[in-house]
């Protein structure tokens, strides 16, 4: 049958009757019944009754011996879209299985199509696989196409190269894919015709010229291989076969020729060898071989090594009659259907399930083919995830101009929109998927087309956390919230440090711009102002630590002396207050008991000047710190301090006495020493020293730990 006849549903029927005899066709009959209503009236632009396309469809189906439900989905494809048939009328009338596959077939027309999927053909084709959910919806699609580019003249440019681009980029790769090698070849050339037609009229005259000198080299290579094999008592068919001419465009194209180099090329014509069985291949190899020089490197046994579609073949390249290059194919007559059919070689082994596990072993290429290895090992595993769910990781989803995400399963409108753009994830408010509003933890599915909608008013939700599935989005997010907190204790840290300086008259801004403001910074081990702002506002450091590096000041010395009628300590030291006041009262804080020497820390009181205690005195912690001044002692006072000690020793005669000695020794005075013994036969001693400073301190505690019998002595509180 020629391809512009129109075929009639008879056609069909008897195709049908070639390889399933005496089938019950009622199920075709019907569809056709159904199609014909459905598209009354409907003409191609051909001029065509519209009808006529679903019947080639369904014809192009029965050609490649598929089963009856995708023939009858074949004729049904476009109703549910061109038509008042909805897919409820399908299933009621033709049942679950052809409404499915009709189904997948509108769906993947319901698609967006522009001609941006050149860059993204690999996503897109894992897309219309993903979406499939049956193979036979990409079968049934692909005929969908094939008959659309068979008659792609009568479509206006640009939609023809349009059409023409996207087979190329999409359908023709699937095809190979799936091994149906003819398929492939024919979608090529089509597109290859309508994306450059110049190019491709001059080849196929070139070709065709070429292959018209060679007709008489070809017949003798074919005889001389025929006549060999007999006398070796082997039955082949032989062919000698043109390469199809995008293969041939690719070549020259690979090998930087122009269409005027084609005689570079010396493979135009392929010889194929087909046999019974896979010993008779071998055997015609070896007896080629001997009738002809191999050339070195150019064997390769895909029987043994079938490719990933699960061709199999030997090809070998020869120096045949006249010094010409001959490459040469060996396969059985199984192998060759397979090499053309591909996955539709399979399908009729059962009628209704597509694969039985028996004969999945047979579609190990196909787990290549989707990728899953990794995850399937399991054949019948396998066979639900080809019917389900072919890419169970991933959806694809299309941005509002036809661009192609691809993001983990269960990825919401949030990972889209930080997929698009960071600041569109920022500031997303709104999302829209095939035009309806969805809630931003909407699950993404393959095939939807996301729209969002932002708004700078709009920030990041520590919510999202929970639902976001790209750790694109995810990091984004935790990114942004770090800085709006970093921007909190910034102004935070600015706050705290204004207050401080406000009481010394100085404003924030003109310790900001001052170049101290650097210099301290880097004192602090901090890199920029601003992390010294960051510190201050966690209260890392206090004001106070900073305005007195800016202010040069030193923390202010206390001087004590003993009021000779009372014998107590009274210190003064010089410090300006809020107030004004400069000349200070200290107080020594009873709790702690601080001697020269110890690390101070002053809390200003209201009107009762600056207590000073031990930088260590738990007293002082408690206390505000705004209100904390660092205070330093005047060097030596020679003054006795107070120092209180525990000493704990064993529980034995004279430890009093070894004690006192010991402090004496160190030439200070016991003011105070109690005693009391413990169940566990120990000693403690409670005792105050008076001492200079704190070096003085420490001899004394040296001196009583080095007596015999002493196991602890530590400097208390007060
Ligand atoms: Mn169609």
């Amino acid at each position: 049958m020629r391809r512009r006849d129109i075929v009639r549903l008879s056609d069909i029927l008897d195709q049908i009757q070639s390889y399933l005899p005496g089938a019950n066709t009622h199920l075709v009959e019907k569809a056709y019944v159904f199609a014909a209503k459905a598209h009354a009236g409907q003409i191609r632009k051909s001029g065509e009754p519209y009808l006529s396309h679903p019947l080639a469809v369904a014809y192009i189906l029965a050609q490649m011996r598929l089963d009856l439900p995708t023939i009858a989905a074949g004729l049904l494809h476009d109703t549910v879209e061109d038509s008042s048939l909805t897919l409820e009328d399908l299933r009621k009338h033709f049942g679950e299985e052809v409404a499915l596959i009709v189904d997948g077939v509108t769906k993947l027309s319901a698609l967006p199509t522009t001609d941006r999927f050149h860059k993204q053909a690999e996503n897109f084709r894992k897309m219309l696989l993903a979406m499939a959910k049956d193979l036979r919806v990409i079968l049934v699609k692909l005929a969908d196409r094939l008959h659309n580019m068979r008659t792609l003249e009568f479509q206006a440019e640009p939609k023809r190269r349009r059409i023409a681009q996207e087979t190329l980029d999409i359908y023709a790769p699937i095809a190979s894919r799936l091994g149906i090698d003819w398929l492939k070849r024919e979608l090529e050339d089509l597109s290859f015709r309508y994306l450059y037609p110049e190019e491709f009229q001059r080849l196929k005259a070139e070709v065709e010229k070429r292959l018209e000198e060679a007709q008489e080299y070809v017949e003798e290579v074919k005889k001389l291989i025929q006549q060999t094999l007999e006398k070796h008592g082997l039955k082949a068919r032989v062919l000698g076969r043109s390469k199809h001419l995008w293969s041939i465009y690719r070549k020259l194209e690979r090998n930087g020729w122009t269409i005027d180099q084609l005689d570079q090329i010396y493979d135009l014509v392929g010889f194929r060898v087909i046999v019974k069985t896979i010993k008779e291949c071998y055997e015609v190899l070896g007896i080629i071989h001997a009738l002809w020089p191999p050339i070195p490197g150019r064997f390769k046994d895909y029987i043994s090594l079938p490719k990933p579609n699960m061709y199999q073949s030997l090809h070998t390249t020869v120096l045949g009659p006249r010094g010409k290059r001959v490459e040469i194919q060996i396969r059985t007559e199984e192998m060759d259907r397979i090499a053309n059919e591909g996955i539709a070689a399979h399908w009729l082994y059962k009628e209704g399930a597509i694969l039985s596990p028996k004969e999945s072993k047979k579609f190990e290429w196909l787990e290549r083919l989707v990728e899953l290895q990794k995850e399937l090992q399991n054949p019948k595993e396998f066979l639900e995830s080809l019917r389900l769910d072919l890419f169970p990781e991933e959806v694809y989803v299309f941005t509002p101009g036809g661009d192609i995400k691809v993001l983990p399963r269960g990825a919401t409108p949030v990972d889209f929109a930080y997929a698009i753009h960071t600041e569109v994830g920022h500031h997303c408010v709104r999302a829209w998927v095939n035009h309806q509003l969805v809630p931003l933890d909407y699950e993404l599915q393959t095939g939807d087309v996301v729209k969002i909608d932002t708004s700078s008013q709009q920030k990041p939700s520590r919510d999202w956390l929970k639902f976001v599935k790209t750790s694109r989005a995810r990091s984004r997010i935790r990114q942004w919230l770090r800085a709006e907190e970093r921007e909190r204790m910034v102004a935070a840290g600015r706050e705290i440090l204004a207050r401080e300086l406000r009481k010394h008259r100085i404003q924030i801004s003109s310790f900001l711009d001052s170049p101290e403001a650097q210099e301290i910074a880097h004192k602090f081990n901090f890199k920029t102002v601003e992390d010294l702002l960051v510190a201050l506002g966690y209260g890392k450091l206090t004001p106070n630590q900073v305005v007195k590096r800016y202010l040069g000041e030193e923390s202010p010395k206390m001087v004590c002396e003993k009021v000779p009628e009372t014998g107590e300590i009274r210190c003064t030291g010089e410090v300006l207050l809020m107030d004004g006041t400069r000349n200070v009262l200290f107080h020594l804080g009873r709790c702690c008991n601080p001697v020269p020497g110890d690390d101070l820390i002053g809390y200003i009181t209201r009107g009762r000047g600056i207590s000073v205690h031990r930088a260590s005195c738990p007293n002082v912690a408690i206390l505000d710190e705004e209100r904390k001044i660092e205070v330093r002692w005047e060097k030596s006072d020679g003054l006795a301090h107070p120092a209180r000690l525990s000493i704990i020793t064993q529980d034995r005669k004279g430890m009093l006495a070894a004690v006192s000695t010991a402090v004496s020794a160190a030439e200070a005075n016991i003011l105070k020493a109690e005693v009391h013994t413990t169940p566990d036969r120990r000693a403690v001693f409670d005792m105050i020293v008076e001492v200079t400073d704190r070096r003085h301190l420490e001899k004394i505690m040296a001196n009583i730990r080095s007596v015999d019998g002493v196991l602890k002595v530590e400097r208390r509180l007060a």
